[in-house]
């Protein structure tokens, strides 16, 4: 409750109440590095006892589009901050007039849904995979055309992990997961009318006032040119409320059935790449007027081009490597920039492989544990269910270069099952 003036804009320090919308694992993290410079921490989650909630001070249980659950974390909080991108835009909006929340609302609008996202970055001229959105059979089909098979048809809203995405070869298979997707996904998220569309004035300044191609920015529906990519990368990048952004190294991700496997930094990539996606990177968080941190996966063609898919704007499971072997942690950095304190080094201490435990994985770790070698770091998020294919947990194997770090995964035995 004690702010202090830096550059006209009020710091956040140590000691004050950060609020966080959202009780999963990086809720989590968040909290764990926060305590630890002296920060306490309200979550809201409709879990009790969830992986934020155990290392809280407090935790609201309530649904995330509780608005008076909302409202009461406000009250307790100096500081609002989300862990997921879900989070309902209109309890973000709200809680963004009557308290603290420097991430806004408006980048959560424009990377809740694909088209809108990939408008911003074109209207920005950061490399983005070609697409064209579809509202119809009729656009549906054109888009197919003219992007040229194969292509990725994808949801607009609430796909994960590869689901809500089909890879289309002709015309017939674009029919196929179109009446698939009229069948399935007519969820609230998926009716235009539900979208609550951000104003025209709102979306103008991240599009530049540019419109998609070919059609509105609410298309429940994006067609994407397929990249056949020889590597997938990401960077994570961290914007203070007084502007300072500073990148972490580049993690080059290995997914199994969709979901990220293994993070390899760094990337086996040359320098050159390594500067121009971190560049990239730094950009779209300068451009889009980000505060707090922003995940960006990106496609690296075989003649050396990148492609950016995706925005994730928050600490990303790509970053978790900074944990264990960067100056500052992702979670940390987040906290340092939405609480406009001077953001930290981003260096890179050794070269690590970050490997993810899913709920299939556990009781293989657990076993390990006795004898695990003294390089490698266990994370486990405080879950009590162990579904296979549920994010559980992730060891960070540090080594003198990634490729050691990669054989002792394997010898480790944990993961033979994704092999
Ligand atoms: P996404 O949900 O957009 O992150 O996509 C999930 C995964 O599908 C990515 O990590 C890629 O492996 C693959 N993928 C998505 N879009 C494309 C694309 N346009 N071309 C090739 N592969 C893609």
């Amino acid at each position: 409750m004690n702010p202090v003036s830096n550059q006209n804009q009020s710091v956040i320090l140590p000691g004050a109440t950060v609020g966080i919308l959202g009780g999963g694992q990086l809720g989590r993290m968040i909290a764990l590095e926060g305590r630890k410079m002296g920060y306490r921490f309200v979550t809201l989650d409709p879990t009790p006892d969830s992986p934020c909630g155990q290392v809280s001070d407090t935790q609201i249980v309530a649904s995330f589009t509780d608005v008076a659950a909302a409202q009461r974390l406000a009250e307790q909080c100096d500081v609002i901050t989300y862990e997921f991108e879900n989070v309902d835009a209109e309890v973000a909006r709200i809680l963004e007039t009557h308290s603290n929340v420097p991430q806004g609302s408006r980048l959560l609008r424009t990377t809740q849904h694909r088209v809108r996202e990939k408008s911003a970055l074109q209207a920005h001229g950061i490399p983005v995979t070609p697409f064209l959105p579809a509202a119809s059979l009729d656009e549906l089909l054109r888009a197919c055309r003219e992007l040229g098979f194969p292509c990725v048809l994808k949801t607009s809203t609430g796909g994960y992990d590869g689901k809500g995405q089909w890879l289309l070869h002709n015309l017939e298979e674009a029919q196929l997961a179109w009446e698939e997707f009229s069948s399935k996904w007519t969820g609230p998220e998926h009716s235009d009318l539900s979208q609550r569309s951000p104003s025209a004035a709102d979306e103008s300044i991240h599009t530049g006032g540019k419109d998609a191609p070919g059609n509105s920015l609410d298309a429940p529906l994006v067609v994407e040119k397929f990249i056949s990519f020889t590597k997938e990368l990401s960077v994570v990048v961290a914007r203070s409320v007084r502007g300072e952004v500073k990148s972490f190294p580049v993690a080059e991700n290995i997914h199994v059935h969709h979901i990220l496997h293994q993070s390899i930094v760094p990337a086996r990539t040359t320098l050159e790449i390594e500067l121009e996606a971190r560049s990239i990177a730094q950009r779209i968080a300068t451009q889009l007027n980000v505060v707090g941190l922003i995940a960006v996966e990106m496609f690296l063609t075989p003649d050396g081009q990148i492609f950016v898919n995706e925005l994730a704007p928050r600490p990303h499971n790509s970053g978790h490597f900074t944990y264990d072997v960067c100056e500052t942690s992702q979670f940390e950095q987040h906290l340092r920039a939405i609480c406009n304190l001077p953001l930290g080094s981003a260096k890179l201490l050794t070269p690590v492989v970050m490997v993810n435990v899913l709920g299939q994985h556990v009781q293989p770790l657990l076993q390990a544990v006795p004898n695990l070698p003294d390089n490698v770091k266990i994370h486990l998020y405080g879950k009590k269910d162990a579904k296979p294919g549920r994010k559980m947990g992730h060891v960070c194997i540090l080594a003198e270069d990634v490729e050691q770090a990669l054989t002792q995964a394997d010898s480790l035995g944990i993961w033979e099952m994704e092999n």
